[in-house]
């Protein structure tokens, strides 16, 4: 992706775990690299088809000053956020903020916190098969769209299924959604098990019959393996019920370690059964 890089902007702020500096404050500098896509910009030589550095520049201004934080480390975090809800055409930032007069009984010359954060694709798994699932499914969906920390949720068709694994229970309805999203995987599981739990789910037995089951199908390309957490969704290749709605979603997405498509995981599936 394309670079827009802003360095050295002096902020006077208030941030630092000592009183005297929440008091007296002092000098920080901050060092950006905005990720975009200036193409579009670069042919039209048009600012409303890119970022205005200067209102960027004047936004983490006012997010540096509006609060004081103990640490270098919450601070950055708040900046990053504010930039990416701010700035839709910027889809990741690397934010260095410095701190050359922090409290440090030695000499030294700099002390800084470099983070990068962004926006990440995300496709979710959707089942019901308990009271009225259609308007879980719609409610789920709603309360994905009002997180700040998710944008632009858009979902597949519904359709009916087969119950899975444990066959004594009412039919489901599925689908799949694709977002973006700038909460962290484990940000975001903790996040469905959330709008899960609002949904009445109890957990008694895995597969059984729930009113809202959301499944992480994929997160950008990342491929994780940890004790609550297996993305891309381990059972995926085996349910119908997960690729014929996430084809409708993008059929040419692909599987980050098999290398396969959503539509060739859905032939190879027909093909076995
Ligand atoms: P399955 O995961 O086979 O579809 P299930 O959805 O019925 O079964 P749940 O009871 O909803 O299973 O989830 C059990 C646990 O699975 C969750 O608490 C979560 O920690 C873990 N889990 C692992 N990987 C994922 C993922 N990609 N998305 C959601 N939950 C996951
Ligand atoms: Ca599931
Ligand atoms: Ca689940």
């Amino acid at each position: 992706m394309d670079e827009i890089r802003i360095s050295g902007l002096e902020v006077y702020a208030y941030h630092g775990v000592f009183p005297e500096e929440n008091k007296k404050g002092q000098h920080f500098y901050i060092n950006a690299v905005l990720y975009t896509d200036t193409r579009k910009a670069g042919k039209t030589d048009e600012l409303s088809d890119s970022t205005h550095y200067g209102l960027v520049c004047e936004e983490m201004a006012r997010a540096m000053k509006e609060q004081c934080f103990h640490l270098l480390e919450r601070a950055a975090e708040y900046v990053a956020e504010r930039v990416l809800l701010t700035f839709p055409l910027i889809r990741e930032i690397e934010l260095e903020i410095c701190k050359p007069e922090a409290p440090i009984a030695l000499p030294f010359s700099n002390v800084s916190v470099k983070i990068r954060r962004g926006w990440h694709t995300v496709y979710l798994g959707l089942g019901s098969n308990l009271g009225d699932s259609g308007q879980y499914l719609k409610t789920a969906l709603e309360k994905l769209s009002a997180s700040k920390q998710i944008r632009g949720v858009k979902s597949s068709e519904w359709i009916r299924t087969k119950p899975y694994g444990v066959e004594e229970q009412p039919d489901f309805l599925n689908g799949a959604a694709v977002m973006e999203t700038l909460f962290t995987p484990w940000e975001l599981l903790d996040f469905l098990h959330i709008v899960e739990a609002e949904a009445g789910r109890v957990r008694k037995v895995r597969w059984g019959a729930r009113t809202l089951d959301l499944d992480i199908l994929f997160y950008d390309d990342r491929v994780i393996d940890s004790e609550n957490l297996t993305i891309p969704h381990m059972d995926m290749v085996n349910r119908e019920f997960v690729l014929v709605p996430l084809a409708g979603l993008n059929p040419y997405l692909r599987h980050p370690i098999t290398g396969r498509t959503v539509q060739e995981m859905l032939k190879d599936l027909r093909e076995r059964v």
